[in-house]
């Protein structure tokens, strides 16, 4: 390969206490933790102009489950606030009665807690939250460098239309980016998904004036009408331009010829919006201090920062630990949402809506509190996790 050397002098020309990196689900809640744990200066990276990643520009609009599928909530805190505030004007589908307007464990053991929200209002939403919090969003800001001393990023670097600027970073940076760019970028040690994406490509069309998601995509199990299965043996790893761009090309194509398709049925089936953002599950994450396994189930943790079930089984309950959302490199670097430090098996569990949020508060919020995440007070950041609702152990297992 050809190379060419740049040398750079880049303006300083912000200064925060916490750098939250990417402005997705897990960001949004990472934001949100550490400002109302105490950082006076936060910003909030986004590389796009809106809110929510996958779960808005990606039209990923199903909130997966707060509850362990036998009536009993197991996310709370942020992961339950952002749930409402995904539904605050209406929901889109799927809306849990039992849940939300009272229902016993046995009406809401029947169906889960989990809801089709719009996309637009969440974001919009999210964005008027962040802004009443006091949160600095910066919009069109990718971050694209780190600079390291001592085992501590001081600055993260953006390019946005103002060019390539610096941020002073007085605390802590928190890795949302979803594919752990800033874990890279700052030398921590990731890995990768072994297995690689199936292709997905989804969009919303209107047909006989009804708003409905068309999911088209590789699916394992789905019988869901709206959703269409490309049965395409090809994989993506999501981290090479040139592989991403062909990967959300193949998309758009088969997206057009499935809503060609529909119109042979409803003539005047529409497209109003297609996902912006490539859809990728799972592509690189932080090898961090711990790395969780799908086997883990009930296991507890003296570090847990919050529980999660399993969106894809009825039953389990995990405890997310501190330790998988930081690494042994960089003292103050923590990452949530869908590139924390789990197994590959784990990594299906951990990268859905309410469990991005569970890591995204636990992270903010310790970012708030220290700038050394190996030496946390982690009683501190429990009691204040306690505070803010969140449950650390399964409670269940003392019924
Ligand atoms: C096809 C598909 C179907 C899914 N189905 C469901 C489902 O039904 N229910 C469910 O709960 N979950 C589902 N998921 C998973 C879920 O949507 C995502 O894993 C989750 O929303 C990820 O949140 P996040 O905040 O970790 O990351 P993301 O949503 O990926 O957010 C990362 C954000 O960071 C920004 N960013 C990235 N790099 C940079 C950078 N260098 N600088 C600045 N900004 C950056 C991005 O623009 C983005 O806004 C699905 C995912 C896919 C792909």
């Amino acid at each position: 390969m050809d190379f060419i050397k740049e040398s750079v002098i880049t303006p300083r020309k912000y200064e925060c206490d916490v750098c939250v990196c990417g402005g997705g689900v897990a960001g949004i809640a990472a934001a949100i933790a550490a400002k109302r744990a105490g950082a006076e200066e936060v910003i909030l990276l986004e590389r796009s102009f809106m809110l929510g990643g996958l779960a808005t520009a990606g039209l990923v609009t199903i909130y997966l489950a707060l509850c362990d599928g036998y009536g009993h909530q197991i996310c709370y805190g942020l992961a339950e606030e952002l749930f409402k505030l995904s539904i605050e004007y209406g929901a889109e589908a799927r809306y849990p009665t039992a849940w939300l307007d009272g229902g016993t464990v046995e009406e809401r053991a029947k169906r889960r807690f989990e809801v089709q929200f719009n996309a637009q209002l969440f974001a919009l939403s999210a964005e008027r939250l962040l802004r009443q919090e006091g949160i600095k969003v910066m919009y069109g800001a990718s971050a694209v460098a780190t600079h390291v001393e001592d085992r501590r990023i001081t600055d993260v670097i953006i390019e946005g239309k103002g060019g390539r600027e610096a941020i002073r970073v007085k605390g802590s940076v928190v890795d949302t980016t979803g594919d752990a760019d800033v874990c890279k970028l700052a030398g921590a040690k990731t890995a990768n998904f072994a297995a690689g994406n199936k292709l997905a490509s989804w969009y919303y069309g209107v047909a006989e004036g009804k708003l409905e998601l068309y999911m088209v995509g590789v699916h394992d199990v789905n019988d869901d009408k709206n959703a269409t299965d490309l049965k395409d043996e090809r994989r993506f790893t999501g981290l090479d331009t040139d592989e991403i761009s062909e990967m959300v090309q193949i998309g758009h194509s088969a997206m057009m010829n499935n809503l060609l398709t529909r119109r042979g049925v409803t003539s005047d089936l529409v497209p109003v919006t297609i996902s912006t953002i490539p859809e990728l599950r799972m592509t690189r994450r932080l090898a961090g201090a711990y790395t969780q396994d799908i086997d883990e189930v009930d296991v507890e943790y003296p570090d847990s920062v919050g529980i999660f079930p399993n969106w894809k089984k009825i039953g389990p309950v995990y405890e997310l630990p501190f330790s998988a959302l930081y690494g042994k490199e960089i003292k103050n670097l923590a990452v949530a949402g869908r590139c924390i430090s789990v197994t590959d098996e784990m990594w299906d569990v951990t990268r859905v809506i309410p469990v991005c949020a569970v890591s995204g508060e636990a992270a903010g919020a310790a970012a708030a509190m220290c700038s050394d995440f190996a030496n946390i007070d982690i009683k501190k950041l429990q009691s204040h996790l306690i505070n803010c609702g969140v449950k650390l152990h399964n409670y269940l297992k003392e019924q």
